[in-house]
């Protein structure tokens, strides 16, 4: 038995899915390492890092072997470092957990690192055929609108009568479709402005586009004031070598290599909040010197403007007190660590040749 909607919706999946290079897959490994990647993150960006990773690490068994540094590596660029430790700690998991198979059940695989509610059942349905309902942005903004749900979908109860109506919808055995389609009808036709209704296989059953209220769903609650701070970094040279060190594992961009400084503290100048972070972090006084250019970046709950010195050591000989560890490298090999996007910014700028593996 398949519902109107269904039917319709899965006729329309056949000629119009996405050409994804996850979909070639039949691989669990491939649709989980896809998933984790996609997590608050464009389907267009992830796409060139999905290939790469997928020769580098072309098995669970192979990236459970691999080492951080490594898999930091291959991430840098994608952001959400958080999530790349994660599914590292988890292929091995898997290794010694599950003798290198990742579990098919959506409780079991929640119990993985970085695998949350979606993620589990995201791979259940793709990857096992699972009749499990993956409620991610796009299918929650297709339900809003099919129920016009005043409701915001960011509360459980909200959640609750999505996932529901997903579920009376989903025709047995036919998860991994059904998910996708919705997914894939989200994106390109049910799409966040002007969605394009006139196309879309599921108008009829549509009270938002009945009500000519498409746009008023899904019903999300007031976003607050992005903080936006000023951020200080000392490029610290000694001949070819330059100071960087290793941001601790937890936290943002955990594991990744950094020019050492930090956040600006109110009523203090920059150069000021440059050598009090130094005294913090390295346990060295410096003189700071040259600007070294502004760089700017916007995370997801916050912005920074980060400024960089050229300084020089005064006293002291750095030491790790909040890093996880200090190097000095020569600057043709910054390229050679991970780093987030400002930092590898500052590097270029040092060593414009050097190419990241
Ligand atoms: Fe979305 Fe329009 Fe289709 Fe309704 S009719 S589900 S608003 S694309």
């Amino acid at each position: 038995m398949i519902t109107p909607l269904a039917q319709n919706l899965l006729s329309w999946y056949q000629e119009h899915a996405r050409s994804l290079p996850w979909r070639g897959h039949v691989s669990p490994y491939a649709v989980w390492v896809s998933e984790i990647m996609l997590q608050q993150t464009r389907v267009e960006t992830v796409i060139p890092y999905f290939e790469r990773w997928m020769k580098r690490f072309p098995s669970l068994a192979l990236l459970a072997e691999a080492s951080e540094e490594d898999v930091l590596h291959a991430w840098e660029g994608l952001g959400y470092y958080r999530r790349v430790l994660a599914l590292h700690k988890a292929a091995r998991m898997v290794m010694e957990q599950y003798a290198g198979t990742l579990p098919s059940d959506p409780r079991e695989l929640k119990e993985l690192p970085g695998i949350g509610a979606y993620t589990a059942a995201a791979i259940a349905a793709i990857a096992f055929g699972k009749d499990v309902i993956a409620l991610d942005g796009n299918l929650k903004r297709v339900f809003a609108r099919l129920l016009a749900l005043e409701q915001s979908v960011k509360t459980p109860a909200g959640e609750r009568m999505l996932h529901d109506a997903a579920l009376k919808n989903l025709p047995a055995g036919q998860a991994g479709v059904y998910n996708q389609a919705l997914m894939d009808l989200g994106a390109v036709v049910c799409m966040p402005r002007n969605p394009r209704c006139s196309d879309c296989p599921i108008q009829t059953g549509c009270r938002a586009f009945a009500l000519s209220r498409q746009e008023d769903f899904p019903v999300l609650p007031a976003r607050p004031a992005i903080p936006h701070y000023q951020v200080t970094a000392a490029v610290i040279q000694h001949g070819r070598s330059v100071l960087i060190a290793r941001r601790p594992p937890n936290g943002l961009l955990g594991g990744l290599w950094e020019f050492p400084g930090g956040k600006q503290e109110p009523g203090e100048t920059l150069p000021g909040c440059l050598k009090r972070e130094i005294r913090e972090e390295l346990g060295i006084e410096i003189a700071v010197g040259e600007p070294f250019g502004v760089y700017r970046h916007a995370y997801t709950h916050f912005k920074v403007t980060l400024h960089a010195f050229l300084c020089t050591i005064l006293s002291g000989e750095p030491a790790p007190l909040e890093a996880s560890e200090l190097r000095w490298i020569e600057m043709e090999d910054l390229a050679t660590v991970p780093m987030g996007k400002l930092d590898r910014a500052i590097s270029r700028r040092l060593s414009p040749s050097a190419t990241i593996k």
